[in-house]
């Protein structure tokens, strides 16, 4: 048999290879560098590097005006930056418009259409997938394109409930979303990124403003998540769900990188605590 023959016969089957396309990727998933964002004169993201690893929950931290949210947009397609490049799972995004960026797996909660207080929690996971992503859901909730539009409708349905049960929200199905508390609307919002198909979640102070009982079970969620091989970037100005949680923190300070290390020896480090100056960390 010749090599060419051995070969053949060891590679994969024709579907596995399409499956594996997604990750076919094998450095971090995100890699941000050199990124800029002018805003008339102000520098809001100067020259950032840093890069995301595959499955963490890694920590955006920074005093206020830092361009932690900035850097969020100019990641997520609603800022276009003015230099420097973003690449998710190796292919350059940069500049990409939000759904184009969410069709690829990578999502913004802050990005999803706030919910509509009028329609049912239900409703609003149903209609969420339409418009945010549109391709991405199709192929992995309804994969085969026979299928009826009863089948899909059912799938789809199903693929709700399941979120709703997973966010402990499912008691909430038929409540109007604008009755939800504020925390509840956080797990609703968290909900509705997860009927996109993310592969990664980019989490802009997602606790603000919730109660520490649901803090508590939105914190479960993500760490569930997170050992299913969903990779979180996590803003949240609460320094100690921050060191409790994240493995990894990285320190913007003034648009730049400060620091990008290990929870504890962020905490320890003299350029963190100048920056911070003033400021409980
Ligand atoms: P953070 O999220 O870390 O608090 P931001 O990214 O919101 O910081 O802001 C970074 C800097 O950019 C700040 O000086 C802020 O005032 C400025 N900035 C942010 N957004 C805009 C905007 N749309 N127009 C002008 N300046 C902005
Ligand atoms: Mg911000």
């Amino acid at each position: 048999m010749s090599d060419a023959a051995a070969d053949a016969t060891e590679a994969p089957p024709a579907e596995a290879a399409d499956e594996a396309d997604d990750s076919e990727h094998s450095g971090p998933p995100l890699e941000v560098r050199n990124l800029r964002k002018l805003f008339g004169g102000i520098v809001a993201v100067d020259d950032a590097s840093f890069t995301v690893e595959q499955g963490s929950l890694t920590g955006l931290i920074g005093p206020n005006g830092a361009g932690k949210s900035t850097t969020f947009n100019c990641i997520t397609g609603a800022l276009k930056p003015d230099g420097g490049t973003v690449r998710f799972q190796g292919e350059d995004i940069t500049g990409m418009r939000p759904e184009q960026v969410a069709n690829r797996g990578l999502v913004r909660t802050f990005q999803i259409a706030r919910a509509l207080p009028e329609m049912t929690v239900v409703e609003n996971l149903m209609l969420a997938p339409q418009g945010q992503m549109g391709e991405k859901l199709w192929r992995s909730v309804l994969p085969a394109a026979r299928d009826s539009v009863v089948t899909q409708e059912r799938e789809l349905r199903e693929r709700v409930w399941e979120t709703l049960e997973f966010f402990e929200i499912d008691h909430l199905a038929h409540e109007r979303a604008g009755n939800l508390s504020g925390g509840q609307q956080k797990l609703l919002e968290m909900s509705r990124a997860m009927m996109t198909d993310p592969d990664m979640l980019l989490l802009d102070e997602p606790m603000a403003g919730v109660n520490p009982t649901l803090e508590d079970k939105l914190l479960e969620r993500i760490h569930d998540l997170r050992e299913d091989g969903y990779t979180f970037l996590l803003v949240e100005h609460d320094m100690d769900i921050i060191m409790e949680n994240c493995e990894r923190v990285i320190v913007m300070h003034q648009g730049s990188v400060l620091a990008d290390d290990e929870p504890e020896r962020v905490r320890s480090n003299e350029k963190v605590i100048e920056a911070y100056l003033g400021e409980d960390i």
